[in-house]
């Protein structure tokens, strides 16, 4: 599956009104600098939501993912990835073009306290990645190539030393966490999942929900599908409606015991299927993939009683000894009886 642009998309979306784009700079004056940086606030508050919960869901539940990462919760913003990085420079006061996007609550980047948004930053431990080429504009490749920077540095030395451009360093250490990264897009109302990422249209209905675990609910699924393997499993026995269908509903069980862990009420998960599903999902395509909103919901509902009492014994619902699972990750279908 192709690399999605990320931060792109935004200008293309609501940062940068599409009159100014390409125009020359006589239009300078003209700019609503106000307007740009609401809009990149907006953006950035919704990315904020999302890290938040992405952070909660990958840390609680690294002892039972299949694969852990180091991670430190920061998510970089690169003003090359605006549709006219210096009109995004300006609106955030930048000299250069990396700044701290989100620090995750709770995340070793948010406990260090350094990390407020916009900060600029000019050094990811050996590298400044402002010398790294840029593309044109709408560049997303440099941000992610930063990421993956921060992620090798976490790795291979187990820390990250930040230097901002008032000259301050921060030195964050890792902790575990489920091998995915949370991002958000700037345009679009989907959520998928690939394997390694979980991405959220900014369109994407949920962000209107204002119970948090509600919302951690949409998050949780698809983190499902990322750390239940599945994206890799259908590029295995092929994306046939009856194997997209067995997932979605895998996906959508495990979304309670994720939740549990994460300190949420695992009944979100119904909760939330019941305020997205009555609304949004009456399509047939959708039906031949899934199965209806209410058995999705019922489905979600039915795991409760095991993630209670496991809850109840042990303190945590281990999902990787206890979830009955309906497909084998390395072969076909499950073949443990359905319930
Ligand atoms: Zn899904």
């Amino acid at each position: 599956m192709p690399r999605f642009p990320i931060l792109a998309a935004l200008a293309a979306a609501c940062a940068l009104p599409a009159p100014l784009a390409g125009q020359t700079t006589n239009a300078a004056a003209r700019i609503d600098y106000t307007a740009e940086r609401a809009a990149i606030a907006q953006f950035q508050d919704r990315d904020q939501r999302l890290q938040d919960v992405g952070w909660q869901l990958a840390r609680a539940n690294a002892a039972f993912c299949p694969r852990v990462v180091p991670g430190i919760g920061l998510q970089l913003q690169d003003m090359a990835s605006y549709g006219v990085p210096a009109i995004a420079r300006t609106a955030l006061g930048l000299t250069g073009d990396f700044a701290v996007q989100t620090a995750a609550r709770g995340s070793p980047a948010a406990l260090t306290g350094a990390f407020a948004r916009n900060r600029e930053i000019i050094r990811l431990e050996g590298f400044n990645p402002n010398d790294w080429r840029a593309g044109r504009a709408m560049d997303w490749q440099r941000l992610a190539r930063a990421h993956d920077h921060v992620d090798a540095m976490l790795t291979e030395h187990g820390g990250i030393a930040v230097t901002f451009a008032d000259g301050e360093t921060a030195r964050v250490q890792p902790v575990d966490v489920c091998a995915s990264r949370f991002e958000l897009m700037g345009e679009g109302d989907r959520a998928v999942a690939d394997g390694t990422r979980v991405v959220i249209g900014i369109g994407f209905p949920a962000f209107a929900y204002q119970e948090e675990p509600v919302f951690a609910a949409l998050v949780a699924h698809e983190l499902a599908h990322n750390v239940l393997g599945h994206d890799a499993w259908l590029d295995r026995v092929g994306r046939k409606p009856k194997f997209v269908r067995r997932i979605e509903r895998e996906a959508d069980r495990l979304v309670p015991w994720l939740l549990a862990n994460a300190g949420y009420d695992p009944q979100a998960g119904a909760a939330f299927m019941i305020r997205w599903g009555s609304r949004h999902d009456s399509g047939l395509k959708l039906r031949t993939r899934h199965d209806g909103w209410d058995e999705r919901a019922e489905a979600m509902a039915a795991e409760e009683p095991i993630i209670r009492a496991l809850m109840a014994r042990d303190g945590r619902a281990d999902w990787a000894q206890h979830f009955r699972r309906e497909i084998d990750p390395a072969g076909g279908l499950a073949r443990t009886a359905r319930r």
